[in-house]
């Protein structure tokens, strides 16, 4: 069974970002909107993840240990339109066979909390009380311990942290109703609070992507309907070069689409001269069966149903605001 996790784990957990990008997934998928993260050595010491979700109660502790042993999916139609983040069962058996892995949960109708982790070749889980509010924590100390070879390929603790800030940010950028906090070696580096007004949530964006970008961005919203568009642009004569903000999220996730790109490419295209790129985070929505997410968790690809449609939907979209800007 280690074994299996083991090489599991290998799809799963390429690095400490990738761990996080689970942890953060399932805290998510359980309904909490506050998130508290503590980093010690890039990861590879500690990735501690506690949330105010929904919990998880003491019989179905060992069953989140377990592999496959996902509540989320109940049939093949449900694979096709992943509504929650979380799907593939497995993340935390594969993280637990390489790691120090500790559960504690306690949801809001238990009185007490419970703690659970995995031991020997056979990953037997083992239970016992703990103190915790409502919510979850999964604490992960050495990472990779046990699979020299992978702990190997970890680079400088700065660059893994690195990449951890930037998973944060990203699903900062998707969640703006849910609060985050991340802390490296004790020192807190990001807090993001809630944000519900549209200041906020340009506040949390000059975070993110930098006081210029928030200063410069235009707020775009279309009209209601099956594809919505909204998000923030900005305005063609501000663009600059290359590595610029260009962020895309189809249904709450980031993708790098080459369809998207090109339509949002397309519409500042007589506005913006050759050298410069469009700046940009905008957020599409459309209804999940029309779309299908690459189930590989490290790619960001998608494929519409309808891609004509869509690029011309965005392409229209984009074209308005631009038209009203340059008027
Ligand atoms: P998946 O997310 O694909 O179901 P995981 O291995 O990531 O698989 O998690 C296993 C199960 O553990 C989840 O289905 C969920 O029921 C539970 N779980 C994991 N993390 C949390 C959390 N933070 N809060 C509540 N439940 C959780
Ligand atoms: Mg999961």
């Amino acid at each position: 069974i280690e074994l299996a996790n083991q090489i599991a784990a290998g799809e799963v957990v390429e690095r400490p970002s990738s761990v996080v990008k689970e942890l953060v997934e399932n805290a998510l998928d359980a309904g909490a909107d506050e998130l508290v993260l503590d980093i010690e050595k890039g990861g590879s010491k500690r990735i501690r993840i506690r949330d105010n979700g929904g919990g998880i109660v003491r019989d179905e502790l060992t069953l989140a240990l377990s592999r496959h042993a996902t509540s989320k999916i109940q049939s093949l139609e449900d694979l096709e339109r992943i509504g929650s983040l979380g799907f593939r069962g497995e993340a935390l058996a594969s993280i637990s066979s390489v790691s120090r892995l500790r559960l504690t949960s306690k949801p809001a109708e238990q009185s007490e909390a419970w703690q659970a982790w995995t031991e020997g070749r056979d990953m037997q889980v083992n239970v016992e009380p703990a103190a915790h509010p409502n919510g979850t924590t999964v604490d992960i100390q050495d990472l990779f311990f046990n699979t020299p070879a992978r702990r190997k390929f970890l680079r400088t603790e700065k660059t893994e942290f690195s990449h951890i800030d930037e998973v944060i940010k990203r699903i900062a950028l998707s969640r703006f109703d849910v609060a985050f906090q991340l802390t490296h070696n004790g020192k807190t580096l990001r807090r993001y609070p809630k944000a519900e007004s549209q200041k906020q949530q340009l506040q949390r964006v000059a975070k993110i992507c930098g006081g210029q970008f928030a200063e410069q961005a235009y707020q775009l919203q279309s009209p209601e309907g099956e594809y919505k568009l909204k998000g923030w642009m900005v305005a063609p004569e501000h663009c600059r070069y290359q590595g610029d903000v260009q962020h895309f999220f189809v249904n709450g996730r980031m993708m790098r689409d080459k369809l998207l790109a090109h339509a949002v490419r397309q519409a500042y295209e007589k506005y913006l001269p050759a050298d410069r790129v469009p700046t940009y985070i905008l957020y599409f929505e459309l209804p999940a069966e029309q779309v299908d997410v690459n189930v590989h968790p490290a790619k960001h690809e998608v494929r519409f149903h309808y891609q004509r449609q869509v690029h011309d939907f965005i392409l229209t979209q984009i074209e308005r605001v631009l038209r009203s800007l340059t008027e």
